[in-house]
């Protein structure tokens, strides 16, 4: 099924200049961009977002880590995209993600593990709305979508 899915470009993704780098990834892969942009997190809007850590220890530091730059945001769409986008990311602890991942293949952190990606339908449909405006997320015709799947596959 299409689906859409947040991708979080962390500040430090932003602060080792590899936007780019991990960006093109997704767009390899073939998914369609439907939504970008920068904007500062609030310990509001974190606090709502990474909710199910509120009892751990490092959840303020979390917090902390996602206001020390400008995030980029992202709204990425293709058939099973949550599940595939959270493939593409690998484990949250970058020190056992296995090469090959986002995660594996660039940092060495549990905590700036380069993006966040969304984990369930669920929580995909939610977040994208969390961080976007209705107007924000564009739907258009991706010029490959003949290319990337079969016509039973969506
Ligand atoms: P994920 O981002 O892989 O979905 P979680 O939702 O469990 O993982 O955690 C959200 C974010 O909180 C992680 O991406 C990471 O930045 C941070 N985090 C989670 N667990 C830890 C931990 N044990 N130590 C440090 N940071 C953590």
């Amino acid at each position: 099924m299409l689906e859409k899915t947040l991708v979080i470009f962390k500040p430090c993704t932003v602060q080792r200049a590899m936007i780019g780098e991990i960006f093109q990834r997704f767009e390899r892969k073939g998914l369609r961009l439907a939504g970008m942009k920068m904007m500062w997190l609030t310990d509001e809007i974190l606090s709502e977002h990474y909710a199910h850590l509120s009892t751990k220890p490092f959840f303020k530091r979390v917090k902390e880590s996602m206001m020390m730059s400008p995030v980029v945001v992202c709204c990425f769409e293709g058939v099973d995209a949550i599940a595939v986008v959270r493939l593409l990311a690998g484990p949250t602890n970058g020190r056992s993600a296995a090469p090959g991942t986002i995660r594996g293949d660039y940092c060495l952190s549990y905590q700036d593990n380069i993006i966040h990606a969304s984990d369930s339908p669920h929580s995909a449909t939610i977040e994208v709305n969390r961080f976007f405006k209705p107007e924000e997320i564009f739907d258009y015709k991706q010029a490959t979508f003949d290319y990337l799947y079969a016509n039973d596959e969506f």
